[in-house]
């Protein structure tokens, strides 16, 4: 790991692994996973979302959406250069989706309005 090998969030915070960020599930209405600076006193405080469906019948959480916002994505591209900043701001999504997200209490948690249903059509099947 190089000097540069970590993400910053504006407020100075550096964050070095997807296990710093936290992460909380107060938009339930959304769907909506918030991705936080670890810093208690950043002055952005969300650095990201994660949209998800749950398919309570088939126990499957589908991610919509993961994304962090631009001033975290720019900041670090700023920093990193563009290529660089991606490449390490993916790997941490991908992280969070991976290993951090506590996904069985989430879709516990997950009101019906988040409830989907995967189906499965075959062609020409109406
Ligand atoms: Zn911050």
């Amino acid at each position: 790991m190089g000097e540069q090998d970590f993400l910053q969030c504006p407020c100075g915070r550096i964050i070095r692994s997807p296990s710093e960020y936290k992460l909380v599930f107060v938009k339930k209405e959304h769907c909506e996973i918030d991705i936080l600076c670890p810093n208690p006193a950043c002055h952005l405080k969300e650095l990201g979302y994660i949209e998800f469906r749950v398919d309570k019948k088939h126990g499957k959480v589908l991610v919509k959406t993961a994304a962090f916002y631009p001033p975290y994505v720019t900041w670090n591209a700023t920093r990193l250069g563009r290529e660089k900043a991606v490449r390490m701001l993916e790997h941490h999504l991908s992280e969070i989706i991976r290993r951090q997200v506590d996904w069985k209490r989430i879709s516990g948690e997950a009101p019906e309005a988040c409830e989907t249903e995967l189906v499965v059509r075959e062609e020409g099947a109406e």
